[in-house]
């Protein structure tokens, strides 16, 4: 299957699930999970139509952008963890960083965003479960985190993130979707750009819009199943 073949597939995936849960298509995001494979998959994936891309490490990214620098348009978010000795490169490569999860990596982000003269939207991403392999804030410490990097001028507070925990069975995944949703619910109403909910991936996306996601990051159903080459086995 070609990548438009694939795109079209999740995009009338994307629209019965729409339609299930009485939403507008035009209210999710379909971020492209570019993650390991090689930088001609974004300018297929670009030719197809998408926009929206996902990376989960920096300097993967550094060195497949300069090769995807002519497309116009297109939006790279970091959607993997950030070290703090790597933020002003993330400022610099990426429109947005969707997994903020400590005041530390805010204001390392925000120094090197005011150093650029540019906003950054970032997604806090909240820690859910209780796996150790998980990155995230967790929900106890969100109001706090919240108020803090709300004072920073070179951030742009856009939403709420998430990774439940790995499951071959979509319905497993749904009440960690309901939970962001209603941390997100929650502090709406102090921070008002706070509306975005990053959720769902290839096997779960269906569940994750029923749930109100307005971001879902899709790789092994756009692109197939990842191949970790010797370049890349350090994950
Ligand atoms: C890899 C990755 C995805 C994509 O996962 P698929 O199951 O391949 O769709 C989504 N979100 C994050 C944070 C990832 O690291």
């Amino acid at each position: 299957m070609s990548i438009a073949e694939n795109l079209s597939r999740i995009q009338n995936q994307i629209a019965d699930a729409c339609a299930r849960a009485h939403r507008s298509p035009a209210d999710v995001a379909l971020m492209a999970v570019s993650k390991v494979h090689p930088v001609e998959v974004v300018l297929e994936a670009y030719e197809a139509g998408l926009r929206l891309f996902g990376e989960n490490r920096v300097q993967e990214w550094q060195s497949k952008a300069p090769a995807a620098a002519h497309l116009e348009g297109l939006e790279v978010h970091l959607i993997g963890p950030l070290q703090s000795n790597k933020s002003a490169k993330a400022a610099e490569l990426f429109q947005a960083v969707d997994t903020v999860d400590s005041l530390k990596i805010g204001q390392r982000l925000n120094a090197a965003a005011e150093a650029l003269g540019k906003m950054i939207p970032v997604h806090i991403e909240v820690k859910l479960s209780h796996e150790e392999s998980k990155h995230g804030i967790a929900p106890e410490e969100l109001p706090g985190l919240l108020a803090s990097l709300s004072e920073l001028k070179h951030l742009a507070l856009a939403g709420l993130m998430t990774v439940p925990p790995w499951s071959e069975e979509p319905e497993t995944a749904r009440p960690y979707f309901q939970r962001l949703r209603q941390l997100r619910d929650e502090n709406v109403s102090m921070y008002a750009e706070l509306t975005g909910l990053s959720m769902g991936m290839s096997g779960d996306f269906a569940v994750a819009i029923a749930e109100g996601s307005t971001c879902i990051r899709i790789g092994t159903a756009l692109f197939g199943r990842r191949v970790y080459s010797a370049l890349n086995q350090d994950r």
